[in-house]
């Protein structure tokens, strides 16, 4: 690989000595064996500099290896190459007939890189996309092929890794038989509609269910609802059915969206919000998470609602999703069954880095823990007091890593002993 790479917001540029794009794997284990500091690029879908080598380091894209998409429909699992995206993997799955349990707002993203963040979509009943991984394969420090099961310990640390503790050459990922989902709309759904327990009403009204505001109201424009078929239809008595296919950005064009107006379609075509074929969400932002326990839900909506006039004039989008607690250690949602509120905003971080502070106060009683892959200004001290495992994961990446050759400037400032 030569020249400039950016992510692709197009807000990082990465400072790597050198930039490789290994052909094989004896070739990617020799070139991690011998490099001193190592980062992987996976689709380059993060805001932040968690994927930033430093100017000493190699950055390695995975692009030139097979793209591995190895289905046992037997024993409804699927082994995938560290490279690969969603979407491809997602066609190959449902080609045998076979599932993934969820996906995020788009499927252009790399699978490893999305599990390392702790990537997710939504619904009350479903964990982050980590939750399907059942093994991890890594080259690590010294070139050696490790791999790391559910049924071990360590396996805790091994999948929402930020990438610290080699590269992911491969997944295993758990199957189910493939569902068919319908999207359905509906617009202008006011704050106040989910209070006294309506949030967690109407977030259980379909598999998976987004709330989205751009807060110049106290309320949300759309509700996206995706039912699967195999569910019964829910009355959905807090808002107006949408009358035209809608792209939740405002002026943003709906043709880039996956089907709505529940015409059922395949699971992969319905889980994610954007199609595999069009720019994703509006192509010209940064964006931030945050993510809670769930019971905060409604004390942190009205928390921002005071914010609003602050927040609206640097917002395109705000979204509103549930995950369900999993047990990595690093994972947003670790331990606990969440609240994700999301903020697609304008692409400018001078103005909008203030912002996020501001909502970062204002969600600093709810336990709120950022996103891995998304701007935040949260201090590592803090960050740290938010992660009850972060010893053990600590303790894993001097196992595997004990020079620390993964861990850049991002890694050391999260996982520095207190
Ligand atoms: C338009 C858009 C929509 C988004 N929607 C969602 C959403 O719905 N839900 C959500 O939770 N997030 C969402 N995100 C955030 C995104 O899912 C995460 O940033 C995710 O990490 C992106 O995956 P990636 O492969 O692009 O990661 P990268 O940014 O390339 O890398 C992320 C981290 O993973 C590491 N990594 C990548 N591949 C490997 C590997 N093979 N081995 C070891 N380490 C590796 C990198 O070193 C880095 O630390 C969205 C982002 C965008 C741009």
């Amino acid at each position: 690989m030569n020249g400039t790479v950016t992510n692709w917001a197009g807000n990082i540029t990465y400072a790597a000595k050198e930039l490789h794009r290994p052909g094989s794997l004896a070739a990617l284990r020799a070139l991690v064996r011998d490099s001193a500091r190592v980062r992987v690029l996976g689709s380059g879908h993060s805001f932040n500099e968690i994927a930033e080598p430093g100017p000493e380091g190699v950055l390695l894209s995975l692009a030139g290896l097979p793209q591995e998409v190895d289905v046992d429909t037997a024993a409804r699992t699927v082994r995938v190459g560290g490279g690969v995206r969603y979407a491809e993997l997602a066609r190959r799955v449902h080609g045998e007939g076979l599932a993934l349990h969820n996906m995020a707002s788009l499927p252009h993203i790399s699978v490893a890189g999305s599990v390392a963040t702790g990537t997710h979509g939504s619904g009350v009943l479903n964990g982050p996309l980590s939750v399907s991984v059942r093994e991890v394969e890594l080259v690590t420090a010294d070139g050696s092929v490790v791999t790391i099961g559910r049924d071990e310990e360590r396996f805790g640390g091994a999948v929402t890794s930020l990438g610290a503790l080699g590269v992911v050459t491969a997944l295993t990922l758990d199957l189910e038989p493939a569902f068919e989902v319908e999207q359905h709309v509906f617009t202008e759904l006011p704050l106040s509609g989910l209070d006294s327990g309506a949030f967690e009403t109407v977030m259980a009204t379909g598999y998976s269910v987004s709330l989205f505001t751009d807060w110049r109201e106290p309320g949300f424009r759309q509700v996206w609802l995706k039912r699967r078929t195999d569910q019964p239809l829910p009355a959905f008595p807090w808002a107006a059915p949408a009358t035209e296919k809608m792209h939740p950005v405002p002026g943003m064009p709906a043709v880039n969206c996956t089907e709505q107006f529940g015409v059922p379609g395949p699971w992969h075509q319905r889980l994610p919000h954007f199609r595999a074929e069009f720019v994703p969400s509006s192509g010209a932002e940064l964006q931030s998470e945050y993510l809670l326990p769930r019971g905060h839900a409604v004390r942190m909506l009205h928390a921002l609602d005071a914010i609003r006039e602050t927040v609206a004039p640097v917002l395109q989008i705000c979204e509103v999703r549930t995950v369900a607690g999993d047990d990595q250690w690093l994972s947003p949602s670790c331990g606990r069954d969440t609240v994700a509120v999301h903020f697609t905003w304008v692409e400018d971080s001078e103005a909008v880095l203030p912002v996020v502070r501001r909502v970062e106060e204002a969600l600093e009683p709810f336990e709120a823990r950022p996103h891995w892959g998304k701007v935040f200004t949260v201090p590592a001290p803090v960050l740290r007091g938010l992660y009850p495992r972060l010893g053990d994961f600590r303790g894993l990446a001097l196992e595997l890593d004990p020079e620390g050759k993964f861990a850049n400037a991002f890694v050391r400032e999260v996982l520095a002993p207190a």
